[in-house]
């Protein structure tokens, strides 16, 4: 229901919490954040209030430049912890948050069960996500995005981040809102703009079928056919 991520030489936790308390309006029924630290991939999720999370990052700090964040509004499987976003590849290396429906995730998961042998900890159509971009991971995170992206039917706006490209994340639209914001030193990705306001006013709107890579200091987007877009900025100059 709501996605942001941070990648930046801040703290990316605050930022994430903070976002995504700026799109509860929206209702979810879970949350969960992942972010890449020192020591590689992280992940708190739980069931309930913002609060719950919040108090989870109070007892368990994370310090790290590039996170993603998502409060979940269910449809597929129960309003778990384990259903909870982000949903990782098996080994936890790979981490994806996603709003929208995956329309054929049966017949992914099958596909990834029977003939692959990936194991699924979720009932959610999300996971295959994270296990089909695994599947496609050969060192390139945006490539195994692009190429799984493929194969998927339905509604998407992805964010995704990989422990072993640490300085990338990689963002994905169809048919649900995502922008991207601009800021000093760090670049943002969000369901709405409220989550960015307080950070910045330069707004990147994605179009349906794009691709954004961002780094700390770079937005790259490619079109459904992946030419390289040039986007104006929008210039956010209402207050919520
Ligand atoms: N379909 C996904 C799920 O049920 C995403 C729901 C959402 O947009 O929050 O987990």
């Amino acid at each position: 229901c709501g996605i942001v991520g941070y990648i930046g030489s801040q703290e990316a936790v605050p930022f994430l919490l903070d976002g995504l308390e700026r799109l509860e309006y929206r209702g979810y029924d879970s949350a969960g954040l992942s972010v890449i630290d020192g020591e590689g991939l992280k992940v708190r999720k739980i069931k309930g209030r913002l609060e719950g999370l919040k108090n989870l990052m109070l007892e368990e700090p994370i310090s790290a430049h590039v996170g993603i964040g998502h409060t979940r509004w269910a449809t597929h499987g129960a309003p778990t912890v384990p259903n909870a976003h982000p949903h990782l590849n098996q080994n936890g290396t790979i981490s994806v948050i996603h709003n929208g429906i995956i329309e054929n995730y049966m017949k992914i998961k099958e596909w990834l069960i029977q003939e692959k042998g990936y194991e699924f900890k979720s009932e959610t159509d999300t996971e295959v996500i994270a296990h089909l971009i695994d599947f496609y991971y050969d060192g390139d995170i945006l490539k195994a995005v692009n190429r799984a992206v493929e194969i998927m039917e339905g509604t998407y706006a992805l964010g995704v981040i990989c422990q072993f490209e640490p300085d990338k994340i990689v963002a994905v639209r169809k048919d649900s809102p995502l922008i991207v914001g601009l800021g000093e030193d760090a670049n943002f990705i969000a369901s709405d703009i409220p989550a960015l306001l307080k950070y910045t006013r330069n707004i990147y709107l994605i179009e349906n079928g794009e691709t954004v890579l961002l780094t700390k200091d770079k937005v790259t987007i490619w079109d459904e056919k992946g030419a390289e877009v040039k986007r104006d900025v929008y210039q956010v100059t209402w207050d919520i």
